[in-house]
């Protein structure tokens, strides 16, 4: 091993704390942690020179690629101008025109207003206390509450949290958070009483971190019209789903629905800075007008950091000058064959879920039976593609294959080679 690979495992089995991580097991003598250092396209490598295919996007951020380089000059220019201003009392030119550019997606006089944030978590948090406080303003002082569906996930502050229905996370937090009523269905929903809800969320056509799951066609108009009819807001989470990553630049172009609030985060800056906006509408930025107690007292202190928008303006640029969802199409093609070769011939797949750039492969035992938990079969999987070259994360044991969409039909054919040997 190299001596700066001893130095930097060393460092962070002394000091560092990983996120969703059982750190007992992360700093056991035996268990060495990949050090990544570097990236080109879908690939990285570690600090031992060894190369790796990014299967899910370096945690579902990447879009055109690592070590871009229109990404990395976007960056340069804007460093070299300026790295940080505050967006507390000033504006600045690249926080405008990415602005204009996202409305820009939206049919005119739908979502046109814009708040940045820092990422996929407080891109919620600012569409929640917004919410609230849009029914505050608008006199409707009982709708407190929240609808989120059983097993969805919408990032870990407080807020956020509170609408996670995935209990293994949430639950011990629970009483902390604010109150909400979780459903598995349109049917569930309709037998609420909805005088006290301020917004239903959901991540429209997939749910992400419960083993990728797509909901039925059709399931996100309805919800458009549940929340019409009861006069509440929809808020649609495409922290995941957004920037090409089904197939269109959102998801929720795919049942033409237009959300009250729209989160973004993860790919808006093609997986460069970590960057968030929460998209609304002019009815609710109009309630928000008027005397200065209405403001939306809320802000983080990188908000709207130029070099976060530069980088999501030239993100945003690489769709149009490289093509990126026309070529989409075989490429979402040629997974969906992928899938299918693995699902006829690998007797422990027991389902592969797809939703355009988007799978899951969930094992099971021969007998279609669970594997007992502790067993880790997903995790053991991942380990083992990782010496074959894969890298990606397992949600229990359904393996994730979410690549960078500039990734070519025989980079893709690599990565399943090497899942393939290892199931
Ligand atoms: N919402 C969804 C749908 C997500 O998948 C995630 C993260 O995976 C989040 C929100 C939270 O985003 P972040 O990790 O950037 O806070």
């Amino acid at each position: 091993m190299r001596e700066d690979t001893r130095r930097w495992m060393a460092a962070d089995k002394r000091h560092c704390w990983h996120p969703f991580t059982p750190q007992g097991a992360w700093t056991d003598g035996g268990h060495d942690p990949l050090v990544l250092v570097r990236g080109q396209g879908c690939w990285l490598w570690d600090s031992e020179g060894r190369k790796y295919f990014d299967g899910n996007s370096s945690i579902w951020t990447n879009i055109h690629g690592h070590n871009h380089p229109v990404l990395n000059e976007a960056l340069r220019k804007q460093a070299e101008q300026v790295a940080h201003t505050s967006y507390l009392g000033f504006a600045n030119p690249r926080a405008s025109e990415l602005a204009e550019k996202l409305v820009s997606f939206f049919p005119e006089q739908t979502l046109e207003r814009v708040f940045y944030s820092d990422n996929g978590s407080t891109a919620v948090e600012v569409a929640m206390k917004m919410s609230l406080q849009y029914w505050m303003q608008c006199g409707s002082m009982k709708r407190t509450r929240f609808v989120a569906f059983n097993n969805g996930y919408h990032g870990d502050t407080m807020g956020a949290a509170s609408l996670g229905g995935v209990s293994r996370f949430f639950e011990r937090f629970r009483q902390f958070g604010v109150e909400v009523d979780f459903v598995s269905s349109i049917e569930d929903l309709e037998a609420l009483d909805p005088e006290h809800t301020a917004a239903v969320i959901i991540e429209p056509l997939i749910q992400g971190v419960n083993e990728m799951r797509p909901w039925p066609c059709g399931m996100l108009k309805a919800l458009r019209d549940y929340c019409d009819k009861a006069g509440v807001h929809l808020i649609l989470d495409e922290v995941m789903t957004g920037f090409g990553r089904t197939g269109t630049m959102f998801a929720c172009e795919q049942e033409s629905v237009v959300p009250d609030f729209l989160c973004l985060a993860k790919g808006l800056t093609g997986g460069y800075m970590p960057m968030a906006a929460t998209l609304t509408t002019r009815e609710v930025y109009e309630a928000f007008l008027g005397d200065a107690e209405n403001a939306f007292y809320y802000g983080h202190s990188y908000t709207a950091n130029p070099l976060g928008c530069a980088v999501a303006l030239a993100n945003l640029g690489l769709f149009e000058s490289e093509n990126t969802l026309e070529k989409l199409k075989s490429k979402i093609e040629a997974l969906s064959a992928l899938l299918d070769a693995l699902e006829g011939e690998k007797s422990r797949v027991h389902e592969v879920r797809q939703c355009g750039f988007i799978a899951g492969i969930e094992l099971r035992q021969a007998d279609g039976l669970s594997f007992p938990e502790d067993n880790k079969v997903g995790a053991a999987v991942c380990a083992e593609a990782r010496q074959h070259g894969l890298l990606t994360r397992p949600i229990r044991d359904t393996v994730v294959i979410m690549p960078p969409l500039c990734t070519e039909p025989d980079e893709l054919e690599a990565a399943f080679g090497a899942l393939g040997k290892v199931l």
